[in-house]
């Protein structure tokens, strides 16, 4: 019996998407090879708070792949000895519409997810930097997870190149891609089957396909700060009465037109910047905070201290810390979907080359990947087919 050759396949991109599709092709048995046009991996999923994050999701299929994606995250955490933290999530109620909210949430979550309210001596005993004045109770949701992207997205080539070969190609740019070849300048690479990953970078490969598509980039700002104290711990990943406006989960509650009218009225500065605010430690005890939420193809390279100030001052009035000493501060860019309709775009630009990009409409990258990524190798999610777009402009 002769013995059948693995089929393989090429990944451009080692971002949270790439890996993810690397992971879910070598566990079907392909011989994967990954390509990043950097020495590691700089983009957005080094970027971010490290939030598992199924309370962003809508009730349904996307919770369901947050749910497995968070097992794949237990499994390589497990495995390397990656730190995290099963925190779950916390947001505190400092209003009437925002406690409302929160009800109904819980009511209409009963039997589906473990969430639940909690007063505000539960509060404290959950979240001691909570602030205590004018706290109404807060809604506590244990489903969500913390690593620290900048370890562990570093830690997962490691994992993916002992447990299934997968060879990474870093400093390598893909510059062209032409089914079953890629290049990277005048190199050739072949495989059966090539995935696109390549996050803001998309309109490098297939441009015409990308003019089509109803995508831009969302630049978020974001601060670091320095070791909290020991032996303080904040607890669960804390986020205030803005984040319940900004997730889906939350919009089919009855208040919620309520919360966003007083929103637009006392907070018309923090929407027009789209800052909601979320709190998340590390393992060294340093907080990550954000963020802000500015769309367009192009972006000011420059970071604006005063959108800080406006994060740090609304999250002044969720969170007593210690030390707000500002350790760092960078901005974050990721491929935003705009027509409301698409959870993620997976698309066929040709035969045997797959996009997969904005995950979770761009922003639950680190909650959704590894879970899509199966789906779509596993052929339950089938790319979308789009007409060639390789024709070359004489
Ligand atoms: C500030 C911020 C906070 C966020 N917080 C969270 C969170 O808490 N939870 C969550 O779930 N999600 C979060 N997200 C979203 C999440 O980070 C993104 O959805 C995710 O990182 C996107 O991953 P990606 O692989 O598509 O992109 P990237 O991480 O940007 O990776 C793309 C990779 O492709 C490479 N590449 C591009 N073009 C080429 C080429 N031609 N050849 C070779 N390589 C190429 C790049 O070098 C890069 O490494 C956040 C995002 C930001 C910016």
């Amino acid at each position: 019996m002769s013995k059948t050759q693995a089929r393989t396949a090429i990944v451009v991109g080692a971002g949270i998407v790439g890996l993810a599709m690397a992971r879910a092709l070598a566990e079907a048995g392909y011989q994967v090879t990954v390509f990043d046009r950097h020495e590691r991996a700089v983009g957005a999923s080094v970027r971010n708070f490290g939030t598992v994050w199924p309370i962003g999701v809508a009730n349904g299929p996307l919770y369901a792949r947050a749910l497995r994606s968070r097992e794949i995250w237990r499994e390589f955490c497990a495995a390397t000895g990656t730190w995290h933290a099963p925190s779950g999530s916390l947001i505190a109620a400092f209003h009437e519409d925002e406690w409302a909210v929160m009800n109904e949430y819980v009511g209409m979550n009963e039997g589906i997810r473990p969430c639940r309210t909690l007063s505000p001596a539960q509060v404290r005993e959950h979240a001691p930097g909570v602030v205590s004045q004018g706290l109404l109770g807060a809604l506590l949701s244990t489903d969500e997870w913390v690593v620290d992207p900048r370890e562990a997205i570093r830690a997962l080539p490691a994992w993916l190149a002992e447990r299934y070969g997968v060879q990474f190609h870093w400093r390598k740019a893909v510059t062209r891609v032409e089914h079953p070849w890629v290049w990277s300048g005048h190199r050739r690479y072949g495989a059966d089957v090539i995935y696109i990953a390549n996050g803001t970078d998309f309109e490098t490969l297939y441009p015409e396909l990308f003019e089509r598509q109803a995508i831009t980039k969302c630049k978020l700002q974001m601060l670091r700060l320095e070791a909290q104290p020991s032996p303080f711990r904040l607890g669960p990943v804390v986020c205030g009465g803005l984040t319940m406006a900004h997730y889906n989960g939350f919009h089919a509650t009855p208040s919620m037109a309520r919360l966003r009218e007083r929103l637009a009225e006392q907070h018309a500065d923090l929407l027009a910047l789209g800052i909601h605010v979320m709190a998340a430690q590390n393992g060294l005890g340093e907080i990550t905070i954000g963020d802000s939420h500015e769309y367009g193809h192009t972006h000011e390279p420059f970071d604006e201290s005063a959108i800080n100030r406006q994060i740090v001052g609304y999250l002044k009035s969720v969170l007593d810390l210690p030390t707000w000493s500002v350790k760092q501060s960078w901005h974050g860019i990721y491929a935003k979907l705009t027509d409301g309709k698409r959870s993620e775009l997976v698309l066929e630009a040709e035969p045997g080359v797959t996009i997969v990009n904005g995950v979770g409409g761009g922003g639950l990258g680190m909650t959704l990947s590894f879970g899509l990524a199966e789906e779509v190798v596993q052929g339950q999610l089938r790319p979308e087919r789009c007409e060639a777009s390789t024709a070359s402009v004489s």
